[in-house]
């Protein structure tokens, strides 16, 4: 069987990751995989059934009761289906964004997830984003890229991003959850936050997305010859 081709991108949030990962995907032709969109999911659910993320056992024994599926539409854009729902829009919110930083600290979470996020990989030529691709998920990605920039730079992106779409939002607390989702992905004990040694970093503080776009183009052109 051919071998896929992957290019992991990792990094904080507000990195710009799923932005550079999106269009990159799009112009390659390549499959893109939001797995913030997974942990995302799979937060929701157990907060519908009222599972605290600090119950381990709960959360353990309850997300046996859950299917997570990826769905891509004529666009190419990626679905998220919690047992069937779609619930690509209910996720989006800073609430979930907290929770999902706390759940994807547990094991039985992660262990769920790895398999499914390498068969995509498996499958198809793809850009998957993270925050463990290059290290855990997709060790041996023929492209590695770790994205980021200064809290400052990636609270005020967020801040724009949500005002954006009509949200009342406050820099002040965006500054303070992207601290503290910072502190827990890169402090956890399993499958932390971090760069893989093979990676390329690309501090994207005092960069235009187009030029982050096009130093990660040639990289990937670099190995595809
Ligand atoms: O990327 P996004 O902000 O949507 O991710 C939400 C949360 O999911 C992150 O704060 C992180 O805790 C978790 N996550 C993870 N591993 C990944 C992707 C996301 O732990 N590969």
């Amino acid at each position: 069987m051919k071998r896929t081709f992957n290019v992991a991108i990792d990094g904080p949030a507000g990195s710009g990751k799923s932005t550079v990962a999106k269009r990159l995907a799009a112009d390659l032709g390549f499959c893109y995989v939001d797995t913030g969109a997974i942990y995302r999911t799979v937060a929701y659910f157990l907060d519908l059934l009222g599972i605290s993320p600090k119950d381990v056992d709960g959360v353990a024994r309850y997300i046996d009761e859950l299917t997570v599926e990826l769905a891509y539409d004529s666009e190419g854009a990626q679905h998220m289906l919690m047992n069937g729902m779609d619930v690509t829009a209910d996720i989006r919110t800073p609430e979930i964004s907290r929770l999902a930083s706390q759940v994807s600290a547990h094991k039985a979470v992660r262990d769920m997830l790895l398999e499914m996020q390498r068969a995509v990989a498996r499958e198809q030529d793809c850009v998957m984003d993270g925050r463990d691709i290059g290290t855990v998920v997709l060790p041996n990605a023929q492209v590695k890229i770790f994205l980021t920039a200064s809290p400052e730079v990636r609270a005020r992106r967020r801040t724009q991003e949500l005002a954006a779409k009509g949200e009342s939002v406050c820099y002040e607390q965006i500054l303070q959850d992207i601290h503290r989702r910072d502190e827990q992905d890169t402090h956890r004990a399993i499958a932390p936050l971090k760069q893989a040694k093979d990676a390329i970093r690309i501090d994207t503080s005092e960069m235009e997305i187009e030029q982050v776009i096009v130093a990660v183009k040639e990289k990937i052109e670099e190995k595809r010859k």
